[in-house]
Protein backbone atom coordinates (compact mmCIF):
# COMPACT_ATOMS: atom_id res chain seq x y z
CA UNK A 1 0.00 0.00 0.00
CA UNK A 2 2.85 2.55 1.05
CA UNK A 3 4.79 1.49 -2.52
CA UNK A 4 1.50 2.20 -4.28
CA UNK A 5 1.00 5.54 -2.62
CA UNK A 6 4.63 6.14 -3.46
CA UNK A 7 3.84 5.52 -7.28
CA UNK A 8 0.51 7.40 -7.26
CA UNK A 9 2.39 10.23 -5.59
CA UNK A 10 5.26 10.02 -8.40
CA UNK A 11 2.64 10.03 -11.31
CA UNK A 12 0.60 13.30 -10.35
CA UNK A 13 4.26 15.05 -9.36
CA UNK A 14 4.72 14.00 -12.38
CA UNK A 15 1.74 14.54 -14.86
CA UNK A 16 1.57 18.40 -12.89
CA UNK A 17 5.29 19.03 -14.04
CA UNK A 18 4.40 18.52 -17.81
CA UNK A 19 4.01 21.63 -20.12
CA UNK A 20 2.74 21.33 -23.27
CA UNK A 21 5.40 20.22 -26.25
CA UNK A 22 6.79 22.80 -28.79
CA UNK A 23 8.78 22.39 -31.80
CA UNK A 24 12.27 23.49 -31.65
CA UNK A 25 13.32 25.25 -34.62
CA UNK A 26 16.56 27.60 -34.72
CA UNK A 27 17.31 27.69 -31.45
CA UNK A 28 13.83 28.31 -30.30
CA UNK A 29 10.40 26.30 -28.53
CA UNK A 30 7.54 27.56 -31.28
CA UNK A 31 4.01 26.82 -31.54
CA UNK A 32 3.14 24.99 -35.44
CA UNK A 33 2.87 27.22 -38.09
CA UNK A 34 -0.88 25.96 -38.19
CA UNK A 35 -1.18 26.68 -34.71
CA UNK A 36 -2.82 23.00 -34.62
CA UNK A 37 -1.63 20.36 -31.35
CA UNK A 38 -2.58 16.66 -30.85
CA UNK A 39 -3.12 15.22 -27.30
CA UNK A 40 -0.58 12.69 -26.07
CA UNK A 41 -2.52 9.83 -23.89
CA UNK A 42 -1.02 8.31 -21.35
CA UNK A 43 -0.33 4.66 -22.01
CA UNK A 44 -1.74 3.85 -18.59
CA UNK A 45 -5.11 5.49 -17.97
CA UNK A 46 -5.80 6.14 -21.56
CA UNK A 47 -6.13 9.69 -20.22
CA UNK A 48 -4.35 12.84 -21.93
CA UNK A 49 -1.01 13.69 -20.63
CA UNK A 50 -0.29 17.35 -22.64
CA UNK A 51 -0.58 18.31 -25.53
CA UNK A 52 1.76 18.28 -28.90
CA UNK A 53 2.37 20.98 -31.68
CA UNK A 54 1.18 19.20 -34.37
CA UNK A 55 3.94 20.38 -37.10
CA UNK A 56 3.41 19.70 -40.98
CA UNK A 57 5.20 20.56 -44.39
CA UNK A 58 5.66 24.22 -42.84
CA UNK A 59 7.32 23.58 -40.03
CA UNK A 60 9.71 21.13 -41.88
CA UNK A 61 10.85 23.50 -44.45
CA UNK A 62 11.65 26.17 -41.70
CA UNK A 63 13.53 23.64 -39.79
CA UNK A 64 15.17 22.50 -42.91
CA UNK A 65 16.10 25.71 -43.74
CA UNK A 66 17.66 26.74 -40.56
CA UNK A 67 19.61 23.64 -40.32
CA UNK A 68 21.08 23.97 -44.12
CA UNK A 69 22.19 27.55 -43.00
CA UNK A 70 23.41 26.35 -39.94
CA UNK A 71 25.54 23.38 -41.81
CA UNK A 72 27.87 26.03 -43.41
CA UNK A 73 29.04 26.64 -39.80
CA UNK A 74 28.99 23.35 -38.30
CA UNK A 75 30.35 21.03 -40.73
CA UNK A 76 33.17 23.58 -40.98
CA UNK A 77 33.35 23.79 -37.30
CA UNK A 78 37.30 22.32 -36.25
CA UNK A 79 36.03 18.66 -34.95
CA UNK A 80 37.63 19.88 -31.35
CA UNK A 81 35.65 22.38 -30.93
CA UNK A 82 32.50 20.33 -31.98
CA UNK A 83 32.80 17.46 -29.81
CA UNK A 84 33.01 19.56 -26.78
CA UNK A 85 29.22 19.87 -27.31
CA UNK A 86 28.83 16.48 -28.23
CA UNK A 87 30.15 15.27 -24.98
CA UNK A 88 28.35 17.98 -23.41
CA UNK A 89 25.14 16.74 -23.99
CA UNK A 90 25.81 12.93 -22.56
CA UNK A 91 27.05 14.96 -19.29
CA UNK A 92 23.82 16.42 -19.57
CA UNK A 93 21.67 13.61 -19.89
CA UNK A 94 23.42 11.70 -17.63
CA UNK A 95 22.55 14.06 -15.17
CA UNK A 96 19.14 13.84 -15.86
CA UNK A 97 19.27 9.66 -15.90
CA UNK A 98 16.03 9.59 -13.36
CA UNK A 99 13.93 11.86 -14.60
CA UNK A 100 14.34 11.22 -18.11
CA UNK A 101 13.45 7.29 -17.58
CA UNK A 102 10.67 8.86 -15.83
CA UNK A 103 8.99 10.65 -18.22
CA UNK A 104 9.89 7.96 -20.92
CA UNK A 105 7.79 4.99 -18.67
CA UNK A 106 5.05 7.56 -18.57
CA UNK A 107 4.83 8.46 -21.91
CA UNK A 108 5.52 4.77 -23.96
CA UNK A 109 4.15 2.17 -20.51
CA UNK A 110 7.99 0.40 -20.72
CA UNK A 111 9.14 -0.60 -16.83
CA UNK A 112 11.13 2.28 -15.17
CA UNK A 113 13.74 -0.25 -14.77
CA UNK A 114 14.45 -1.23 -18.21
CA UNK A 115 14.05 2.94 -19.40
CA UNK A 116 16.72 3.61 -16.94
CA UNK A 117 18.97 1.62 -18.43
CA UNK A 118 18.25 2.73 -21.45
CA UNK A 119 19.04 6.15 -21.16
CA UNK A 120 21.92 5.56 -19.58
CA UNK A 121 22.82 3.72 -22.69
CA UNK A 122 21.67 7.02 -24.27
CA UNK A 123 24.40 8.92 -22.77
CA UNK A 124 26.75 6.74 -23.38
CA UNK A 125 25.70 7.09 -27.03
CA UNK A 126 27.36 10.96 -26.96
CA UNK A 127 30.91 10.09 -25.32
CA UNK A 128 31.18 7.30 -27.44
CA UNK A 129 30.55 8.90 -30.69
CA UNK A 130 32.39 11.75 -29.65
CA UNK A 131 35.66 9.28 -28.77
CA UNK A 132 35.04 7.61 -31.91
CA UNK A 133 35.05 10.65 -34.46
CA UNK A 134 38.81 11.01 -33.03
CA UNK A 135 40.19 7.38 -33.42
CA UNK A 136 38.13 5.98 -36.55
CA UNK A 137 37.00 8.60 -38.35
CA UNK A 138 39.58 8.46 -40.92
CA UNK A 139 40.81 8.66 -44.72
CA UNK A 140 43.03 6.37 -46.80
CA UNK A 141 46.05 7.49 -48.30
CA UNK A 142 47.70 5.41 -51.29
CA UNK A 143 51.02 5.99 -53.45
CA UNK A 144 50.42 5.57 -57.25
CA UNK A 145 53.67 4.52 -59.15
CA UNK A 146 55.69 7.01 -57.85
CA UNK A 147 53.85 9.69 -59.37
CA UNK A 148 50.19 9.92 -57.78
CA UNK A 149 49.08 10.20 -54.31
CA UNK A 150 45.32 9.00 -53.68
CA UNK A 151 43.56 10.03 -50.38
CA UNK A 152 40.32 9.94 -49.11
CA UNK A 153 38.86 12.43 -46.68
CA UNK A 154 35.64 11.97 -44.89
CA UNK A 155 32.74 14.84 -44.80
CA UNK A 156 29.69 15.44 -43.07
CA UNK A 157 26.96 15.16 -45.96
CA UNK A 158 24.40 18.64 -44.85
CA UNK A 159 21.34 18.06 -43.48
CA UNK A 160 19.67 14.60 -41.80
CA UNK A 161 16.56 13.92 -41.72
CA UNK A 162 15.99 10.86 -38.49
CA UNK A 163 12.49 9.73 -38.12
CA UNK A 164 12.19 7.66 -34.78
CA UNK A 165 9.67 4.88 -33.74
CA UNK A 166 7.46 4.94 -30.48
CA UNK A 167 9.18 1.96 -28.64
CA UNK A 168 12.69 2.83 -27.57
CA UNK A 169 12.17 6.64 -28.24
CA UNK A 170 14.93 8.04 -25.87
CA UNK A 171 17.79 5.57 -26.61
CA UNK A 172 17.20 5.63 -30.89
CA UNK A 173 16.67 9.03 -31.21
CA UNK A 174 20.18 9.28 -29.65
CA UNK A 175 21.61 6.60 -31.18
CA UNK A 176 21.24 8.29 -34.39
CA UNK A 177 21.91 12.15 -33.59
CA UNK A 178 25.21 11.34 -31.61
CA UNK A 179 26.83 9.95 -34.22
CA UNK A 180 25.22 12.41 -36.87
CA UNK A 181 26.47 15.94 -34.80
CA UNK A 182 29.58 14.20 -33.94
CA UNK A 183 30.66 13.91 -37.93
CA UNK A 184 29.24 17.44 -38.68
CA UNK A 185 25.63 17.30 -39.77
CA UNK A 186 23.22 19.63 -38.70
CA UNK A 187 19.94 17.85 -37.75
CA UNK A 188 15.88 17.81 -38.11
CA UNK A 189 14.48 14.84 -36.15
CA UNK A 190 10.88 13.81 -36.27
CA UNK A 191 9.77 12.09 -33.58
CA UNK A 192 7.10 9.13 -33.13
CA UNK A 193 4.02 11.02 -32.25
CA UNK A 194 2.74 8.87 -29.18
CA UNK A 195 5.70 9.58 -27.30
CA UNK A 196 6.61 13.01 -27.98
CA UNK A 197 7.93 13.80 -24.39
CA UNK A 198 11.53 12.68 -24.08
CA UNK A 199 12.28 14.34 -27.38
CA UNK A 200 11.06 17.34 -25.80
CA UNK A 201 13.12 17.04 -23.02
CA UNK A 202 16.30 16.11 -25.58
CA UNK A 203 15.73 19.52 -26.94
CA UNK A 204 15.85 21.17 -23.49
CA UNK A 205 19.08 19.45 -23.28
CA UNK A 206 20.37 20.79 -26.19
CA UNK A 207 19.38 23.90 -26.00
CA UNK A 208 21.09 23.95 -22.52
CA UNK A 209 24.49 22.56 -24.01
CA UNK A 210 24.58 25.37 -26.42
CA UNK A 211 24.65 24.47 -29.66
CA UNK A 212 24.10 26.75 -32.60
CA UNK A 213 21.39 28.23 -33.68
CA UNK A 214 19.75 25.25 -36.32
CA UNK A 215 22.32 22.82 -35.79
CA UNK A 216 19.86 20.58 -33.91
CA UNK A 217 16.39 21.06 -34.90
CA UNK A 218 12.66 18.89 -33.52
CA UNK A 219 9.69 18.73 -35.50
CA UNK A 220 6.59 17.11 -34.07
CA UNK A 221 3.74 15.79 -36.14
CA UNK A 222 2.42 12.88 -37.82
CA UNK A 223 3.94 10.36 -40.13
CA UNK A 224 1.93 11.46 -43.11
CA UNK A 225 2.81 15.16 -43.06
CA UNK A 226 5.52 15.57 -41.17
CA UNK A 227 7.34 13.05 -42.06
CA UNK A 228 6.74 12.51 -45.78
CA UNK A 229 7.19 16.17 -46.04
CA UNK A 230 11.16 15.70 -44.03
CA UNK A 231 11.40 13.02 -46.45
CA UNK A 232 10.88 15.28 -50.02
CA UNK A 233 12.22 17.89 -49.04
CA UNK A 234 14.97 18.66 -51.29
CA UNK A 235 17.28 20.07 -48.60
CA UNK A 236 17.64 17.17 -46.54
CA UNK A 237 20.44 14.79 -47.75
CA UNK A 238 19.86 11.14 -46.01
CA UNK A 239 16.95 9.78 -44.30
CA UNK A 240 17.18 7.10 -40.92
CA UNK A 241 14.66 5.73 -40.46
CA UNK A 242 13.26 3.32 -37.79
CA UNK A 243 9.77 1.82 -38.00
CA UNK A 244 7.93 -0.27 -39.83
CA UNK A 245 8.83 -2.14 -42.96
CA UNK A 246 5.74 -1.17 -44.58
CA UNK A 247 7.01 2.45 -43.71
CA UNK A 248 10.30 2.34 -44.64
CA UNK A 249 9.06 1.09 -47.67
CA UNK A 250 6.85 4.13 -48.68
CA UNK A 251 9.77 6.60 -47.21
CA UNK A 252 12.24 4.91 -49.84
CA UNK A 253 9.24 5.50 -52.31
CA UNK A 254 9.05 9.27 -51.64
CA UNK A 255 12.25 10.27 -50.93
CA UNK A 256 13.52 8.86 -54.76
CA UNK A 257 12.59 12.38 -56.32
CA UNK A 258 15.39 13.30 -54.16
CA UNK A 259 17.72 10.75 -54.19
CA UNK A 260 18.15 10.70 -50.71
CA UNK A 261 20.73 8.12 -48.83
CA UNK A 262 18.48 5.75 -46.38
CA UNK A 263 19.09 4.07 -43.29
CA UNK A 264 16.31 1.64 -42.20
CA UNK A 265 16.08 -0.35 -39.48
CA UNK A 266 12.54 -1.65 -39.65
CA UNK A 267 10.73 -4.91 -38.17
CA UNK A 268 11.98 -8.51 -37.04
CA UNK A 269 10.33 -11.75 -36.14
CA UNK A 270 12.85 -13.26 -34.40
CA UNK A 271 13.38 -16.73 -33.50
CA UNK A 272 15.02 -18.51 -30.47
CA UNK A 273 16.05 -22.26 -30.89
CA UNK A 274 17.02 -24.12 -27.93
CA UNK A 275 18.85 -27.49 -28.55
CA UNK A 276 18.89 -30.41 -26.35
CA UNK A 277 22.50 -29.88 -25.25
CA UNK A 278 21.72 -26.57 -23.75
CA UNK A 279 22.15 -24.67 -21.01
CA UNK A 280 18.27 -25.12 -20.34
CA UNK A 281 18.44 -22.88 -17.07
CA UNK A 282 19.67 -20.25 -19.29
CA UNK A 283 17.82 -20.26 -22.12
CA UNK A 284 15.16 -20.13 -20.34
CA UNK A 285 16.20 -16.89 -18.94
CA UNK A 286 16.91 -15.57 -22.16
CA UNK A 287 13.74 -16.68 -23.86
CA UNK A 288 11.83 -15.52 -21.27
CA UNK A 289 13.73 -11.69 -21.09
CA UNK A 290 13.83 -11.60 -24.50
CA UNK A 291 10.41 -11.62 -25.51
CA UNK A 292 8.66 -10.11 -22.55
CA UNK A 293 10.88 -6.94 -21.28
CA UNK A 294 9.68 -3.59 -22.75
CA UNK A 295 6.40 -5.07 -23.17
CA UNK A 296 7.23 -7.02 -26.17
CA UNK A 297 7.68 -3.98 -28.45
CA UNK A 298 11.00 -4.68 -28.93
CA UNK A 299 12.38 -4.90 -32.90
CA UNK A 300 14.72 -7.86 -31.89
CA UNK A 301 12.28 -9.65 -30.02
CA UNK A 302 12.75 -13.53 -30.09
CA UNK A 303 8.91 -13.70 -30.85
CA UNK A 304 9.59 -17.50 -31.91
CA UNK A 305 10.77 -19.70 -30.10
CA UNK A 306 12.09 -23.29 -31.27
CA UNK A 307 12.78 -26.25 -28.66
CA UNK A 308 14.03 -29.76 -29.91
CA UNK A 309 11.33 -32.10 -29.44
CA UNK A 310 13.71 -34.05 -26.79
CA UNK A 311 13.22 -31.37 -23.97
CA UNK A 312 9.91 -29.71 -25.14
CA UNK A 313 8.07 -31.18 -22.03
CA UNK A 314 10.63 -29.82 -19.68
CA UNK A 315 11.37 -26.29 -21.07
CA UNK A 316 7.37 -25.82 -21.53
CA UNK A 317 6.59 -26.50 -17.96
CA UNK A 318 9.38 -24.11 -16.74
CA UNK A 319 8.24 -21.56 -19.24
CA UNK A 320 4.89 -21.80 -17.99
CA UNK A 321 5.63 -21.53 -14.39
CA UNK A 322 7.83 -18.02 -15.59
CA UNK A 323 5.08 -16.22 -17.57
CA UNK A 324 2.56 -17.08 -15.05
CA UNK A 325 5.10 -15.43 -12.48
CA UNK A 326 6.02 -12.33 -14.28
CA UNK A 327 4.69 -9.17 -12.51
CA UNK A 328 2.66 -7.44 -14.82
CA UNK A 329 1.75 -3.57 -13.26
CA UNK A 330 2.20 -0.10 -13.43
CA UNK A 331 5.08 1.74 -15.36
CA UNK A 332 6.46 3.93 -12.53
CA UNK A 333 6.80 0.79 -10.00
CA UNK A 334 9.98 -0.63 -10.18
CA UNK A 335 8.94 -3.97 -9.30
CA UNK A 336 6.71 -3.88 -12.48
CA UNK A 337 8.45 -6.46 -15.53
CA UNK A 338 5.41 -5.76 -18.07
CA UNK A 339 3.91 -2.94 -18.38
CA UNK A 340 0.74 -1.40 -20.70
CA UNK A 341 0.87 -0.90 -24.45
CA UNK A 342 1.56 2.08 -25.74
CA UNK A 343 -1.64 3.05 -27.06
CA UNK A 344 -5.54 1.12 -27.13
CA UNK A 345 -5.19 0.82 -30.73
CA UNK A 346 -2.26 -0.83 -31.13
CA UNK A 347 -3.74 -3.03 -27.74
CA UNK A 348 -6.41 -4.27 -29.80
CA UNK A 349 -4.19 -4.77 -32.94
CA UNK A 350 -2.27 -7.72 -30.65
CA UNK A 351 -5.36 -8.81 -28.95
CA UNK A 352 -6.54 -9.57 -32.46
CA UNK A 353 -3.17 -11.29 -33.25
CA UNK A 354 -3.67 -13.68 -30.09
CA UNK A 355 -7.34 -14.15 -31.43
CA UNK A 356 -6.34 -14.86 -34.74
CA UNK A 357 -3.82 -17.45 -33.06
CA UNK A 358 -6.64 -19.32 -31.64
CA UNK A 359 -8.60 -19.14 -34.55
CA UNK A 360 -5.40 -20.81 -36.75
CA UNK A 361 -4.87 -23.73 -33.97
CA UNK A 362 -3.03 -22.47 -31.35
CA UNK A 363 -3.72 -23.25 -27.84
CA UNK A 364 -3.10 -20.03 -25.62
CA UNK A 365 -1.40 -19.90 -22.21
CA UNK A 366 -1.03 -16.54 -20.28
CA UNK A 367 0.01 -14.83 -17.44
CA UNK A 368 -1.94 -12.69 -15.04
CA UNK A 369 -2.74 -8.85 -15.19
CA UNK A 370 -3.83 -8.02 -11.65
CA UNK A 371 -7.71 -7.15 -11.91
CA UNK A 372 -7.42 -3.17 -11.44
CA UNK A 373 -5.86 -2.93 -14.69
CA UNK A 374 -8.04 -5.69 -16.48
CA UNK A 375 -10.04 -3.04 -18.60
CA UNK A 376 -7.09 -0.97 -19.67
CA UNK A 377 -4.25 -1.60 -22.58
CA UNK A 378 -2.50 -4.99 -20.61
CA UNK A 379 -1.63 -7.35 -22.99
CA UNK A 380 -0.81 -10.46 -20.74
CA UNK A 381 2.41 -12.53 -20.86
CA UNK A 382 1.20 -15.05 -23.73
CA UNK A 383 2.22 -18.45 -24.87
CA UNK A 384 1.10 -19.03 -28.55
CA UNK A 385 1.19 -23.25 -27.96
CA UNK A 386 1.12 -25.75 -30.76
CA UNK A 387 2.17 -23.24 -33.62
CA UNK A 388 2.69 -24.50 -37.16
CA UNK A 389 5.55 -22.24 -39.20
CA UNK A 390 2.86 -21.15 -41.84
CA UNK A 391 0.62 -19.54 -39.51
CA UNK A 392 0.52 -15.73 -39.84
CA UNK A 393 1.14 -15.42 -36.07
CA UNK A 394 4.28 -17.07 -36.36
CA UNK A 395 5.43 -15.22 -39.96
CA UNK A 396 4.22 -11.04 -38.85
CA UNK A 397 5.50 -9.38 -36.28
CA UNK A 398 3.22 -8.70 -33.33
CA UNK A 399 5.02 -6.28 -31.21
CA UNK A 400 3.73 -7.47 -27.84
CA UNK A 401 4.28 -9.93 -25.06
CA UNK A 402 3.02 -12.84 -27.78
CA UNK A 403 5.59 -15.76 -28.09
CA UNK A 404 4.68 -18.71 -30.94
CA UNK A 405 6.09 -21.86 -29.31
CA UNK A 406 7.23 -24.44 -31.84
CA UNK A 407 9.04 -27.81 -31.69
CA UNK A 408 11.78 -29.64 -33.95
CA UNK A 409 13.99 -32.53 -34.16
CA UNK A 410 16.86 -31.90 -36.73
CA UNK A 411 18.86 -28.94 -37.55
CA UNK A 412 17.91 -29.25 -41.62
CA UNK A 413 13.98 -28.99 -40.05
CA UNK A 414 15.08 -26.10 -37.56
CA UNK A 415 17.03 -24.16 -39.77
CA UNK A 416 14.57 -24.37 -42.82
CA UNK A 417 11.66 -23.07 -40.21
CA UNK A 418 13.66 -20.39 -38.30
CA UNK A 419 14.56 -18.66 -41.90
CA UNK A 420 11.29 -19.11 -43.75
CA UNK A 421 9.78 -15.77 -42.40
CA UNK A 422 10.45 -12.18 -44.32
CA UNK A 423 12.53 -10.67 -41.79
CA UNK A 424 15.69 -10.99 -40.70
CA UNK A 425 16.84 -8.77 -38.21
CA UNK A 426 18.16 -11.24 -35.33
CA UNK A 427 18.69 -15.02 -34.48
CA UNK A 428 19.18 -16.32 -30.64
CA UNK A 429 20.83 -19.86 -31.03
CA UNK A 430 21.15 -22.17 -27.50
CA UNK A 431 23.67 -25.18 -27.65
CA UNK A 432 26.67 -26.25 -25.50
CA UNK A 433 27.84 -27.85 -28.48
CA UNK A 434 30.46 -25.65 -29.98
CA UNK A 435 30.84 -26.27 -33.68
CA UNK A 436 27.03 -26.39 -33.95
CA UNK A 437 26.35 -23.04 -32.28
CA UNK A 438 28.69 -21.74 -34.60
CA UNK A 439 27.59 -23.60 -37.71
CA UNK A 440 23.52 -22.99 -36.74
CA UNK A 441 24.71 -19.07 -36.25
CA UNK A 442 26.50 -19.01 -39.69
CA UNK A 443 23.59 -20.44 -41.28
CA UNK A 444 20.93 -17.92 -39.94
CA UNK A 445 19.35 -15.31 -42.69
CA UNK A 446 19.40 -12.33 -40.05
CA UNK A 447 21.61 -9.31 -39.58
CA UNK A 448 22.76 -10.09 -35.95
CA UNK A 449 22.84 -13.50 -34.08
CA UNK A 450 22.98 -14.28 -30.42
CA UNK A 451 24.97 -17.32 -29.51
CA UNK A 452 24.24 -18.50 -25.86
CA UNK A 453 23.38 -15.01 -24.70
CA UNK A 454 20.68 -12.49 -25.00
CA UNK A 455 20.75 -8.79 -26.65
CA UNK A 456 24.06 -7.28 -25.55
CA UNK A 457 26.51 -4.95 -28.19
CA UNK A 458 29.04 -3.14 -27.52
CA UNK A 459 29.14 -0.13 -28.93
CA UNK A 460 31.58 -0.20 -31.60
CA UNK A 461 29.90 -3.48 -33.14
CA UNK A 462 27.32 -2.98 -35.74
CA UNK A 463 23.45 -3.51 -35.73
CA UNK A 464 21.15 -4.00 -38.51
CA UNK A 465 18.96 -6.06 -40.36
CA UNK A 466 18.80 -8.05 -43.71
CA UNK A 467 16.02 -9.53 -45.53
CA UNK A 468 12.91 -7.24 -44.93
CA UNK A 469 14.22 -5.76 -41.23
CA UNK A 470 16.72 -3.45 -42.91
CA UNK A 471 19.28 -2.08 -45.23
CA UNK A 472 22.82 -0.82 -43.68
CA UNK A 473 24.32 -0.99 -40.72
CA UNK A 474 24.17 1.37 -37.74
CA UNK A 475 26.61 1.59 -34.57
CA UNK A 476 30.14 1.70 -34.69
CA UNK A 477 32.26 3.27 -37.29
CA UNK A 478 29.71 1.74 -39.31
CA UNK A 479 27.34 5.27 -38.92
CA UNK A 480 30.29 6.80 -40.31
CA UNK A 481 29.93 5.14 -44.01
CA UNK A 482 26.06 6.62 -43.65
CA UNK A 483 26.74 10.44 -42.14
CA UNK A 484 29.97 10.78 -43.89
CA UNK A 485 31.13 11.40 -47.46
CA UNK A 486 33.51 10.14 -48.55
CA UNK A 487 35.66 12.41 -50.77
CA UNK A 488 38.51 11.05 -53.58
CA UNK A 489 41.34 13.64 -54.20
CA UNK A 490 43.82 12.39 -56.83
CA UNK A 491 47.18 14.43 -56.51
CA UNK A 492 50.13 14.09 -58.88
CA UNK A 493 53.51 14.48 -57.78
CA UNK A 494 55.40 14.04 -60.44
CA UNK A 495 55.03 15.27 -64.35
CA UNK A 496 53.32 12.02 -65.32
CA UNK A 497 52.11 11.74 -69.01
CA UNK A 498 48.77 13.79 -70.09
CA UNK A 499 47.36 12.91 -73.11
CA UNK A 500 48.24 15.30 -75.91
CA UNK A 501 45.19 16.60 -77.71
CA UNK A 502 44.24 18.83 -80.41
CA UNK A 503 48.47 19.59 -80.56
CA UNK A 504 48.45 17.73 -83.99
CA UNK A 505 47.94 20.38 -87.15
CA UNK A 506 45.15 19.05 -89.14
CA UNK A 507 45.60 15.65 -87.59
P1 LIG B 1 6.06 3.37 -37.76
O1 LIG B 1 6.71 2.93 -39.02
O2 LIG B 1 4.58 3.39 -37.67
O3 LIG B 1 6.53 4.85 -37.37
C1 LIG B 1 7.88 5.20 -37.21
C2 LIG B 1 8.07 6.67 -37.51
O4 LIG B 1 7.79 6.91 -38.88
C3 LIG B 1 7.14 7.59 -36.72
O5 LIG B 1 7.84 8.75 -36.35
C4 LIG B 1 6.07 7.93 -37.74
O6 LIG B 1 5.43 9.17 -37.50
C5 LIG B 1 6.89 7.99 -39.02
N1 LIG B 1 6.14 7.80 -40.26
C6 LIG B 1 5.02 7.10 -40.47
N2 LIG B 1 4.63 7.18 -41.76
C7 LIG B 1 5.56 7.94 -42.38
C8 LIG B 1 5.73 8.38 -43.73
N3 LIG B 1 4.88 8.06 -44.70
N4 LIG B 1 6.81 9.16 -44.02
C9 LIG B 1 7.70 9.50 -43.06
N5 LIG B 1 7.57 9.12 -41.77
C10 LIG B 1 6.52 8.33 -41.44
O7 LIG B 1 6.71 2.45 -36.63
P2 LIG B 1 6.32 2.40 -35.08
O8 LIG B 1 5.00 1.75 -34.94
O9 LIG B 1 6.53 3.75 -34.49
O10 LIG B 1 7.47 1.46 -34.49
C11 LIG B 1 7.39 0.09 -34.40
C12 LIG B 1 8.16 -0.57 -35.53
O11 LIG B 1 9.52 -0.16 -35.51
C13 LIG B 1 8.20 -2.08 -35.42
O12 LIG B 1 8.00 -2.65 -36.68
C14 LIG B 1 9.62 -2.36 -34.93
O13 LIG B 1 10.12 -3.65 -35.23
C15 LIG B 1 10.38 -1.29 -35.64
N6 LIG B 1 11.65 -1.04 -34.96
C16 LIG B 1 12.80 -1.48 -35.57
C17 LIG B 1 14.03 -1.31 -34.93
C18 LIG B 1 15.30 -1.77 -35.57
O14 LIG B 1 16.36 -1.35 -35.12
N7 LIG B 1 15.26 -2.61 -36.59
C19 LIG B 1 14.08 -0.70 -33.67
C20 LIG B 1 12.88 -0.28 -33.08
C21 LIG B 1 11.66 -0.45 -33.74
Amino acid sequence: MMEKQKVENHRSSLKNSLNDVKLYIDGSFVEADSKDTFLNIDPFTSEPLNTVAKGDERDIDKAVTAAKKAFQIWGKEKQKERLKYVYKIGELIEARVEEIALMESLDTGLPIKQTKKQVERAAQNFRFYADMVKTHLYGEAYQVDDEFINYTVRKPVGVAGLITPWNAPFMLETWKIAPALATGNTVVLKPAEWSPLTANLLAEIIDEAGLPKGVFNVVHGYGETAGAALVRHPDVQIISFTGETTTGSEIMKNGADTLKRFSMELGGKSPIIVFEDADLDRALDAAVWGVFSFNGERCTANSRLYVHERIADLFLTKLKERVKNIVVGDPLDDRTEVGPLITKEHYDRVMNYIQLAEDEGCELFWGDVPEPFSDRNFVPPTLLLQAKNEMRVVQEEIFGPVMAVLTFQTEEEVVEMANDVKYGLAAYVWTNNIKRGHKIAQMMESGMVWLNSQNVRDLRIPFGGSKYSGIGREGGHYAFDFYTETQIIHVAVGNHRIPQFGKNSGG
